[in-house]
């Protein structure tokens, strides 16, 4: 998933971003006065098979030693009427001697039915949440003999199932048909399909969708391109992934290629438009083989979402799931497709074990995207995205405080939200922790070791402490003397940023700042040097005009530049944020537009929360009150309580 600058929810630290995944933590605290101790088995480690390596995961009850999912055949009925899915989930199932049960992860699921091999209706059990976890769900234990090869349940998903996302046909961009979008990371599958719920447990699916005649559906699979005319769809995805991997998209959709194996989905009145805007994919995957290995899940293709999805993107396999605010009309957001595209080696193919190991995921990830951009728009592009993920950073290590735990690599989040674990710190630490390792030993021996590390683990989950074997193993000890003196487990383990950190610099960037100060010292905004720059260079020069800026001097730039009301929603949000700060009231009828049709959280926070903090609150209500139906309830759970909004 995307997000490049993070800050927890609960602190919304001053940052001019925020996290690009949900807070499902927000959801009221349900206290259960039962006194059920049911607990993830934490005390018995889980072991992936085909590497006999040890993980215990907190936040699945399943328990895969025992019995465990294979294949998935899913067959289920879309209805928009009811915001229901009414399905069957056929599962080939691997047990092991001794096994008495099989257990699954379920979160607001109504389960109707269990039958095994397809013949007897077996006995199950959905246990109790436990108590101050509820985002945990609740475990379905269904008793198994030997001779049980599959296990059927039939079941219903709940209309505020937390993965799926309904939109009206007025949240949509063509207005005509509703629309359904999934977000299963990290631990929301289970509430659209009975699932052994962690990303140690990897399956194969064949599934067959029933939507609305006139909607195209699509799966984290083989995809359509065109619509049906009776609603069926059929899916196969042969490459096992886990469960935060499943999606599913229907709505008013349509395909357009961009290169040979790459293409876009989108609602058809702007299909052309993302498909312009997005036409670099091709040489971006070539860019990614080039660099990591052969691109293993067959086509890549990227959905563009309507505006209310939450977050920036989501890797969903062979079909990434993309903001609208990556559109900028100028290609200068597509790092979120490079991150995307570089998840389908780190992540999709070598996977973290469990949420601890976060930054298996996303440290790798940020690394390679930016290789990625580096490889198609230049080394200077590339640097001005390093120096903005240092500064998110130091941000958010400011913010969790330099000690915090939560400022490790490997987490800490046992009966936490494994969403608490989405931050920078795995994101841009870990990217630059691989830096550190390259500057050591050179980009060719890294590169080298990279290769390595993706093809040996392929399809395959990874711990921390598994991966630092093997970085050993393979990287460090051949280079001793290279790596002599550096303590692995400072970045590992330790909080805050290490001193040796590697340090960018980024010339782009120094030429906006000449330009800053050359208009702090009187020039004219209109005679500023500002021909080509990038959202970047924009960002960056907004995010440095002085505190003191006055209402005066934000006319001058607006008349020169047009933030207000900028398309690009990035420069539109820096842009306002400011507003709000200063006070600049002509930007404030375009900011409640914005506000009223952008969805991504990372956009509405810093707006709402610079309204709240320069005693603004009264126009945050009143915006937010109109704009509250259209955003997607992860968003709607963190400006809840950014606000202190009642929910009725
Ligand atoms: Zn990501």
């Amino acid at each position: 998933m995307h997000a490049f600058s993070v800050t927890r929810f609960t602190k919304f630290a001053g940052s001019n971003r925020d996290m690009d995944f949900k807070s499902a933590a927000t959801i009221g605290l349900i206290v259960f006065l039962c006194s059920c101790k049911q607990q993830p088995e934490n005390n018995t480690p889980l072991t992936d098979q085909s590497t006999n390596m040890n993980f215990n995961d907190p936040h699945s009850f399943a328990r895969i030693n025992e019995a465990v999912v294979k294949h998935l055949n899913w067959k289920a009925t879309v209805d928009f009427n009811t915001k229901t899915i009414s399905a069957e989930a056929e599962w080939t199932i691997e047990q092991q001697p001794g096994a008495e049960k099989i257990i699954f992860d379920t979160r607001d699921l109504t389960i109707e039915q269990v039958i095994l091999n397809n013949e007897v209706p077996a006995i199950f059990q959905l246990k109790d949440t436990v108590a101050g976890q509820s985002f945990l769900g609740q475990a379905l234990e269904i008793s198994i003999v030997p001779s049980v090869k599959t296990v059927t349940i039939f079941y219903k998903t709940s209309p505020s199932a937390a993965a799926l996302q309904w939109l009206n046909p007025e949240q949509t961009k063509d207005k005509k048909y509703p629309f359904l979008f999934t977000q299963s990371q990290a631990i929301l599958c289970r509430t659209w399909i009975p699932t052994q719920d962690g990303p140690g447990v990897r399956f194969t699916f064949d599934a067959t969708v029933k939507v609305p005649q006139g909607m195209l559906a699509l799966m984290s699979a083989e995809n359509p391109q065109q619509i049906s005319a009776d609603g069926m769809y059929h899916f196969k995805m042969e490459q096992p992934i886990p469960s935060y991997l499943m999606s599913m998209a229907a709505g008013d959709i349509a395909f357009k290629a961009v290169g040979k194996e790459t293409g876009v989905y989108a609602e058809p009145s702007y299909v052309d438009a993302c498909a312009e805007e997005l036409s670099d994919m091709q040489a971006m995957l070539e860019s990614a083989e080039k660099l990591y290995g052969k691109y293993q899940w067959g086509r890549y293709d990227v959905i563009v979402l309507p505006p209310s999805f939450p977050f920036g993107g989501m890797e969903n396999p062979r079909i990434t799931f993309a903001t609208p605010t990556i559109i900028a009309g100028d290609k200068s957001l597509v790092a979120l497709v490079a991150h995307e595209l570089a998840h389908s080696w780190s992540g999709n193919l070598v996977t973290n074990a469990t949420w601890n190991d976060f930054w298996l995921n996303e440290g790798f990830t940020v690394y390679f995207e930016n290789r990625i951009m580096e490889a198609v728009y230049g080394k200077d592009y590339a640097d001005m995205l390093k120096v903005l993920e240092y500064e998110s950073l130091v941000e958010t290590v400011n913010d969790f405080g330099k000690d915090s735990a939560d400022t490790h690599l490997r987490l800490h989040l046992e009966g936490r939200d494994p969403d608490e674990g989405v931050s920078d710190i795995a994101y841009n630490k870990g990217a630059y922790f691989l830096r550190l390792l390259e500057s050591k030993v050179g980009r060719e021996t890294w590169d080298k070791f990279l290769n390595q590390y993706f093809s040996e683990n392929a399809f395959r989950v990874m711990t921390t402490d598994a991966f630092i074997v093997y970085l050993n193993k393979n990287l460090i000890e051949p280079n001793k003397e290279k790596y002599a003196g550096l303590d692995i487990n400072e970045w590992i383990f330790g909080p805050g940023i290490p001193a040796n950190c590697p340090k960018i610099i980024s010339v782009r960037f120094e030429q906006v700042d000449g330009e800053i100060n050359k208009f702090n010292q009187g020039t004219p905004a209109a005679q500023l040097q500002t021909s080509n720059w990038s959202t970047h260079e924009w960002l960056r020069f907004i995010y440095q005009l002085p505190e003191t800026i006055s209402t005066d001097q934000m006319s001058a730039l607006d008349n020169a530049f047009h933030f207000t009301g900028a398309g690009n929603a990035e420069i539109a949000d820096a842009w306002y944020e400011l507003a709000i700060k200063r006070n600049y009231k002509t930007a404030y009828t375009d900011m409640e537009t914005f506000l009223c049709s952008v969805g991504r959280r990372k956009f509405l926070t810093p707006l709402y929360k610079a309204m709240v903090n320069t005693g603004q609150q009264d126009m945050a209500m009143r915006i937010y009150t109109k704009a509250r139906p259209g955003y997607h309830y992860v968003a709607q759970n963190t400006m809840d309580e950014l606000l202190g909004w009642q929910v009725k």
